[in-house]
C-alpha cells in the first residue's frame, strides 16, 4: 500500500487529493496545524480514512516528526497562506508560510531520506500567480516569472527552491504550476465562489446585490478535481519535472458574472453588481492563460470539466446550501 503525506489537508485541494489517493488504495496522512483547528471536523467527515498528524510548515522539527510517523512514499506540499489580497496585509507571515515553509518541508524530506534522496517523491504546489505581469501569452514552464503580490513572490521562492533541491541533491521533486482551480469547496473569499454564493442568495431573495472589485481581470479557471490528478501523475513519472496545469482558455470576471447569473435565469446582472475600492488590489494580475501542452504530452493529462460546467456545478451547490441554511 503506497503512503502519502499531504500538507494543506484542510483546503480544497487537500480534500480532493485525499479522495483521489484513497480511491487508489493509498494510506493517506494529513498535516493539521494548531490547536482546535476549526477545519478539523470538515476533514474528519469528508475523508474519515485520512490519518491526521499535528505539524506546522514553519516548524521544521514538527515536519520531521510527521515524516517519521507517516513514512510516506509521496509528499504533497499544498499548505500555504493562499489568498492573494490578504498577502499584502500579512506579507511577512505569507513569506514565512508560503515561501520558507517550502524550504522547511524540502529540508525535512532531505534529512528524512538521507540514505536515498529519491526515497520520497515531492510535489510542490506552485501557482500561476508567479507569472503576474505576464511576459508571454500563453504562459508556459519557461515563461519569465514576474510576481505581483507578496503571495506570488513567496510562491516563486518555493518554486525555485524545489528545482534547487532536485538539482542539488537529486531529489524527485516536482513543481506543478497550477492555474486557478475552483470547485464547490473553494473558499468564499475567492472570486468564483463569492459570485456563485451571491448569485444563489440573490435568486433565493436572501441578498439584493454583490460588491465586487476589478471586473476586467481574466483568469484561466479549471476544476480542482481535475487538477489533483495532474499532481498525482507528476509523482508517477520516472523523472521529476515542472508542469503548467491549465485549461488554455481565459475568461473575465464579467464573463463569470454572465454565466453564473444566467444559470439562475438572470440575463441582465448590471443592476445587482456594484464595485468598491476595498476589493481592488495594490497591483493586479490582469491576464492569465496557461499552455498545458507539456502536461498533456508527458502526463497524458487533460481537464474534463469546462468553464460553464464548473460555474454551473458551483451555482447548483450554492443554491442547495443556501436553501438548506435558510430552511427553504
Ligand atoms: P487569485 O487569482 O488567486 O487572486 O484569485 P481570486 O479569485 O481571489 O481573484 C481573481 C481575480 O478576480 C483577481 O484579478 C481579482 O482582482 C478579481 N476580483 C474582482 N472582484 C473580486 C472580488 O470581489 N473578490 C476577489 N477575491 N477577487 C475579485
Amino acid at each position: 500500500m503506497p503512503r502519502a503525506l499531504i500538507t494543506g489537508i484542510t483546503g480544497q485541494d487537500g480534500l480532493y487529493l485525499s479522495e483521489l489517493l484513497l480511491s487508489k488504495g493509498y494510506e493517506v496522512f494529513g498535516l493539521i496545524r494548531g490547536q482546535n483547528n476549526p477545519k478539523l471536523e470538515l476533514v474528519r467527515t469528508t475523508v474519515p480514512d485520512v490519518k491526521l498528524l499535528t505539524g506546522d510548515l514553519t516548524d521544521l522539527s514538527s515536519l520531521l516528526r510527521a515524516l517519521e510517523v507517516a513514512k510516506p512514499d509521496e509528499v504533497y506540499n499544498l499548505g500555504a497562506i493562499s489568498f492573494v489580497a490578504y498577502s499584502w496585509e500579512n506579507a511577512s507571515l505569507t513569506t514565512d508560510v508560503t515561501g520558507k515553509g517550502v524550504l522547511n518541508m524540502l529540508e525535512a524530506v532531505r534529512l528524512y531520506s538521507h540514505d536515498d534522496p529519491t526515497k520520497v517523491r515531492f510535489y510542490q504546489a506552485s501557482s500561476s500567480e508567479m507569472f503576474g505581469k505576464v511576459q508571454e501569452v500563453p504562459q508556459r514552464e519557461s515563461t519569465l516569472l514576474w510576481p505581483r503580490s507578496p503571495y506570488g513572490v513567496a510562491k516563486v521562492f518555493g518554486h525555485y527552491m524545489t528545482i534547487n533541491y532536485r538539482e542539488s541533491y537529486g531529489m524527485h521533486a516536482s513543481s506543478g504550476i497550477l492555474f486557478n482551480h475552483e470547485s464547490p469547496r473553494r473558499g468564499p473569499e475567492f472570486v468564483t465562489r463569492k459570485v456563485t454564493q451571491a448569485v444563489a442568495r440573490i435568486k433565493l431573495g436572501l441578498q439584493d446585490s454583490i460588491v465586487m472589485g476589478n471586473l476586467d481581470a481574466k483568469r484561466d479557471w479549471g476544476f480542482a478535481g481535475d487538477y489533483v490528478e495532474a499532481m498525482w501523475l507528476m509523482l508517477q513519472q520516472d523523472e521529476a519535472d515542472d508542469y503548467v496545469v491549465a485549461t488554455g482558455e481565459t475568461h473575465s470576471i464579467r464573463e463569470l458574472l454572465d454565466v453564473a447569473f444566467s444559470h439562475v435565469g438572470i440575463d441582465d446582472w448590471e443592476g445587482y453588481v456594484t464595485q468598491d475600492a476595498r476589493f481592488m488590489r495594490p497591483a493586479e494580475v490582469e491576464l492569465l492563460i496557461g499552455d498545458p501542452t507539456k502536461a498533456r504530452e508527458k502526463l497524458g493529462w487533460a481537464p474534463k470539466v469546462d468553464f460553464p460546467e464548473l460555474v454551473r456545478m458551483m451555482v447548483a451547490n450554492d443554491l442547495e446550501e443556501q436553501r438548506a441554511q435558510a430552511g427553504r
